[in-house]
């Protein structure tokens, strides 16, 4: 599928787990929007393989290992961050799925810290930093349909991706009047490169719960997130945008 086309020239975004899956999408549309990007993600293989992998881009793109859990590691990504924001798109989050029950103090924290508190320290950190010319400053934040619906083994990663809604719309009310949309975009089943090594009879009985009868693409979300942090989408604030193919319809 192509890429919605958008140019973001002189503009500049910051993409949370943007050295893989999602986030690595998001960053490739941006790049290729021609615009620059600070990729800022823990995992310090993922963030060597996308630097290999966007080298023909690599006046534009800036590659930083952050931690979004610590304030102090988002004060040094921002201190290193080359251009100032126009765009921030917090889309760092983790998994620790079980059921109530056996859902232990750890699996809880780690998600909340992480999907939850991540993004306020990522937000709060770098909100200074946008680019006070700009009247076009975009915030979008990746949910999920289970922060909408809720999902059996996921009280955590539900609560934590249900607060980020709330926190879209609250940020939406109080940043307005300074140049910004905040918004956020709520997943359903994306491929990914753990969805593909699931079985072939998983993958179908996934995909026939969806009204489209197939899995999302990473592609799918990130032209959501283009649309989002355009200037033609500058009257949508607050918004959540479902990218699920109806599952939940
Ligand atoms: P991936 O695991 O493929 O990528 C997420 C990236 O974020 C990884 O590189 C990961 O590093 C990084 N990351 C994790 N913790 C931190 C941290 N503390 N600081 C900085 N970076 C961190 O995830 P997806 O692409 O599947 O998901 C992206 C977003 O979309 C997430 O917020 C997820 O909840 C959401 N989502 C995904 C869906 C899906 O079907 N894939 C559906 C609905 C929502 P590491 O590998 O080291 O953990």
């Amino acid at each position: 599928m192509s890429n919605l086309q958008f140019s973001f020239k002189n503009k500049a975004a910051v993409v949370t787990g943007g050295a893989q899956g999602i986030g690595f999408q998001i960053t490739l549309s941006f790049l290729q929007a021609g615009g620059n990007v600070a990729v800022w993600d823990y995992s310090a293989q993922a963030l060597e393989a996308a630097k290999k992998e966007l080298s023909s881009f690599k006046d534009q793109v800036h590659f930083q290992q952050v931690d979004v859990t610590q304030k102090e590691s988002c004060d040094q990504a921002v201190q290193a961050l080359p251009w100032p924001a126009d765009v921030l798109v917090n889309n760092a989050g983790i998994t620790r799925d079980k059921s109530f029950g056996k859902m232990s103090f750890d699996d809880w924290n780690a998600v909340i810290n992480t999907n939850l508190t991540g993004l306020f320290n990522v937000t709060k950190t770098l909100s200074e930093k946008f680019n006070p010319q700009s009247m076009n400053k975009r915030i979008i934040n990746i949910s999920s349909v289970v922060g909408l619906y809720g999902n059996f083994g996921q009280t955590n990663y539900a609560a934590a991706k249900a607060g980020v809604i709330g926190m879209t719309k609250t940020l939406g009310k109080e940043l307005g009047r300074k140049g910004f949309t905040v918004n956020a975009v709520a997943p359903g089943f994306i491929s990914t490169a753990m969805t593909q090594a699931m079985p072939k009879e998983t993958l179908d009985a996934m995909a026939a719960k969806v009204p489209v009868a197939r899995l999302g693409s990473t592609a799918d979300i990130a032209n959501a997130v283009m649309f989002l942090a355009s200037e033609q989408a500058g009257y949508i604030n607050g918004a959540v945008i479902s990218v699920d193919g109806g599952l939940v319809i």
